[in-house]
């Protein structure tokens, strides 16, 4: 008796492409933890359903978040938001939690490139070689203020 490779195919199909997606997310958040840390990273991901795009390319990733914005500028590599946890790390270059909720709220492929930069620029020695991430605090606009 030999097996049948057609068994497994005949099973597969969607079931199987939403392993993969979340296969690729897991391995987005995996990078990003090398950004944040776990109790962040815990946060984030009760956080990604509150996440509301409004641009989500590529390049460039605008979102709102529980009253915050959050701006991520992939082509020039560049953060911007303003909750207090991102303003005291930003010199660190440490993702807060609605940041890293913003980037596994995105599609899962585009979550993974997008936590292959971050990681690659935390990562980035001294050499320079690799170009770091910016991260700038932004300050929320009050109407008439
Ligand atoms: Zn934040």
């Amino acid at each position: 008796m030999s097996a049948s490779p057609h068994d497994a195919a005949a099973t597969g199909g969607a079931a199987e492409g939403r392993d993969q997606a979340a296969e690729i997310l897991q391995q987005a958040a995996e990078l990003l933890a090398e950004c944040t840390e776990a109790g962040r990273l815990a946060r984030a991901r009760k956080l990604v359903d509150k996440v509301t795009f409004a641009v989500a390319d590529d390049e460039l990733v605008i979102a709102a978040v529980a009253n915050y914005n959050v701006v991520v500028n992939v082509t020039e590599r560049r953060i911007q938001h303003g909750c207090r946890d991102f303003r005291g790390q930003a010199s660190e270059r440490r993702l807060c939690k609605h940041v890293a909720a913003t980037l596994l709220a995105l599609e899962p492929q585009r979550a993974l490139a997008v936590a292959r930069e971050l990681a690659e620029g935390a990562r980035a020695p001294v050499s320079g070689i690799v170009v770091p991430w910016r991260f700038e605090a932004i300050t929320r606009f009050t109407p008439g203020g």
